[in-house]
């Protein structure tokens, strides 16, 4: 199976090898989310998640489709925005064969880790006319390389806090013990609630059960709809269940804006069998085949499209970067992902983000001004633009506690401080220069 694709290709961008040692690709992850037509427009990323062999890199190449169709990227910035008319067939033909995130029908896994698409796809909202971008990842068998369920709800929760639209591949049922993959992200929503009385925000976005192979339609039809009612019987609480699992599906309404579930039918035989399928849609069982594409849409229309927040603050590509670097630094180092250590690094990139953004603020209030007189003079537009960048980090929405509050405050008073003093330095030698020369001048006049 080829994976060559003429506009992108998967990128390893956190790797676990057999040992389980993570590796965080730094210098990819800088390539496609610093790019200058990016680095500071706001993000969705679609991320899907389950076990191996599940039918994800599969789908996620029907998901490049439709994005191809539909909306430029930077590989293919000629691309005009398509209509998103129902009838279209972005499909592809027939028997075009599927390219993207490498998928096999052999048995031998492709990579591990989590791979982003190293195209990122642009949308221009409607009305405001600013324009996103839109990233996609792929889980690769992390769920088959741990154990453990609690291995499981740790990659699992870091999926959700790198994505805003998660979806969790599930093959023909929604299995009792499979809601624990949602402990530890419902454990991270109870932990920042508990701490930031002043949000009721939730802290993630969005998070779909999608259940493959559905075997029954008569109770529960395919699609969103039946998904949804399906959705809402599975997570009913009913005494029998176990004691973790009642929290579980008590706090994941808590946890996630938008909850859904759709069923897809079985594929086919080929598509689910044949040694040397090629993903073709020809091959695909016709009710399928219409289930896939109403699915794919329902996802990827510009109105279903979920901007990535972190307490409510949605974020640009180049602070999507400084937070999942954090927390794949934490998976890293400490295989364990405690919530605590999670929501503390939280607060320390989002603030970290927040002082930056101060401090251009800042920078770009002094640095507008010209002529400068004199000390004074230097002082007082430091001081208004001072107050202009502490107001903003007052005003910001932001995670933690009043000390954290303190104790970022304070960095920034210093980090301000310090550029202050290095930005007078330049100021008054500039100022002296000035009066040297006309000093000189003037005495060079009185001499003649
Ligand atoms: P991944 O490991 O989850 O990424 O799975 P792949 O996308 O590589 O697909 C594994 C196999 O499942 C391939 O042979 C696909 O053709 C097949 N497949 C794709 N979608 C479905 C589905 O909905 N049901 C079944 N039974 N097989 C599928
Ligand atoms: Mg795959």
């Amino acid at each position: 199976m080829s994976d060559l694709h003429p506009y992108g290709m998967p990128i390893t961008i956190l790797k676990l090898d057999d040992s389980k040692e993570a590796m965080v690709n730094t210098t990819d992850l800088e390539k496609i989310l610093l790019n200058e037509e990016i680095k500071d427009r706001k993000v969705m990323v679609l991320s899907l998640i389950g076990a191996f062999r599940g039918g994800k890199s599969f789908l996620l190449d029907y998901f490049l489709r439709f994005m191809y169709a539909h909306y430029p990227s930077l590989n293919n910035p000629k691309q005009v925005a398509g209509s998103f008319d129902n009838n279209q067939n972005w499909m592809g033909d027939a028997n075009e064969p599927l390219l993207g995130f490498s998928w096999s029908s052999g048995t031998t896994r492709v990579t591990t880790g989590i791979n982003m698409w190293n195209d990122v796809f642009l949308h221009t909202m409607d009305g405001t006319g600013e324009k996103i971008a839109i990233i996609l990842i792929d889980t690769q068998g992390l769920f088959d390389n741990v154990t453990t369920q609690n291995d499981n709800s740790r990659i699992f929760g870091l999926g959700t806090l790198v994505s805003s639209v998660q979806i969790l591949n599930l093959n023909k049922f929604i299995q009792e013990d499979q809601l624990q993959y949602l402990r530890y992200a419902t454990e991270f929503a109870t932990f920042t609630a508990l701490d930031s009385k002043k949000t009721t925000e939730r802290p993630f976005q969005k998070l779909t059960f999608l259940i493959r192979d559905w075997g029954n339609p008569d109770e529960f039809e395919f699609g969103l709809t039946g998904g949804n009612y399906f959705l809402k019987d599975v997570l009913k609480v009913q005494k029998d269940h176990k004691p973790e699992l009642q929290e579980v599906r008590q706090s994941i309404s808590k946890s996630y804006d938008q909850i859904n579930c759709c069923l897809l039918p079985y594929p086919g035989i080929e598509v689910a069998s044949a040694k040397n399928y090629d993903g073709s849609c020809a091959k695909m069982d016709p009710l399928f085949k219409k289930e896939l594409k109403s699915f794919v849409e329902q996802i990827l229309l510009p109105k279903n499209l979920v901007l990535k927040k972190i307490n409510a603050v949605e974020l640009t590509c180049s602070e999507y970067k400084t937070h999942i670097e954090t927390y794949f630094k934490l998976f890293q180092s400490n295989d364990i992902l405690k919530v605590q250590n999670v929501y503390d690094a939280t607060i320390d990139s989002s603030m970290n983000i927040l002082i930056e953004k101060c401090i251009n603020e800042y920078n770009a209030r002094i640095s507008n001004e010209k002529e400068l007189m004199d000390e004074r003079h230097i002082s007082v537009i430091h001081e208004g633009s001072k107050i202009v960048a502490l107001d903003m980090f007052k005003n910001a929405k932001k995670m933690g506690t009043q000390e954290h509050e303190q104790k970022f405050g304070d960095k920034l008073k210093e980090q301000i401080g310090k550029i202050f003093e290095e930005w007078k330095q330049y100021q008054l030698n500039i100022i002296k220069k000035n009066q040297e020369k006309l000093e000189a001048e003037s005495a060079k006049r009185q001499a003649e």
